[in-house]
């Protein structure tokens, strides 16, 4: 009896010696957004430095992420300056190529990881996927149309609706493009012909 008392003490004993540890723990969940896996921020950082490798190349960094059960369909960053194109935002990018990996375009199992809240154009792409789950970094106060400007994911006049997670690495996400924009600005004061 003594045996098994010592036993269950342990775990006891244990979380007495490591405060470290717990305050540690303790704080990093609090910092999580409810909801939030150990995936989705495994995910959230892939979607990160891509969206890095996109500012690296001259694009407003914004990476996305689509994965099905731990296992990623596309990822993609914005692209509108190599491709000329409008539409190419990372998450129409990452949706158009998450169809043809998937086979489909319905994308309903799917969740989409993304640095900043999708625009109009985006989340209205992600609802006609029917993604299921939606899980983005820093709000987007010009043009965020999921929680910020608009609620489009959520929108129980549209036929399909997701879970939306917002603010996972919300900081690291927003100083990626105050970054590249506070670079953009300097070179381009850098640049400009002196008047004087
Ligand atoms: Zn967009």
């Amino acid at each position: 009896m003594k045996h098994f008392d010592e036993l269950r003490s342990i775990p006891s004993i244990a979380l007495r010696a490591l405060p470290a540890w717990r305050h540690r723990l303790r704080r990093r969940i609090l910092m999580l957004p409810r909801g939030a896996s150990l995936e989705d921020q495994r995910m959230m950082k892939r979607a990160m430095e891509l969206a890095q490798a996109a500012g690296d190349r001259g694009e407003v960094p914004v990476g996305a992420v689509i994965y099905r059960a731990g296992v990623i369909l596309s990822e993609a960053s914005n692209d509108r300056e190599a491709s000329g194109d409008p539409t190419g935002h990372a998450e129409v990018v990452a949706l158009r190529l998450a169809a043809i990996a998937n086979g489909g375009w319905r994308l309903n199992e799917c969740s989409m990881a993304v640095t900043l809240e999708p625009c109009p154009m985006c989340a209205g792409a992600l609802v006609n996927a029917r993604i299921s789950r939606l899980l983005y970094g820093a709000r987007d106060p010009k043009a965020g149309a999921v929680d910020t400007l608009y609620d489009l994911c959520r929108d129980p006049r549209l036929n399909h609706r997701m879970e939306v997670i917002g603010g996972l690495f919300a900081a690291q996400c927003g100083s990626l493009l105050t970054n590249f924009f506070r670079a953009r600005r300097i070179a381009k004061r850098t640049n400009r012909p002196n008047v004087a």
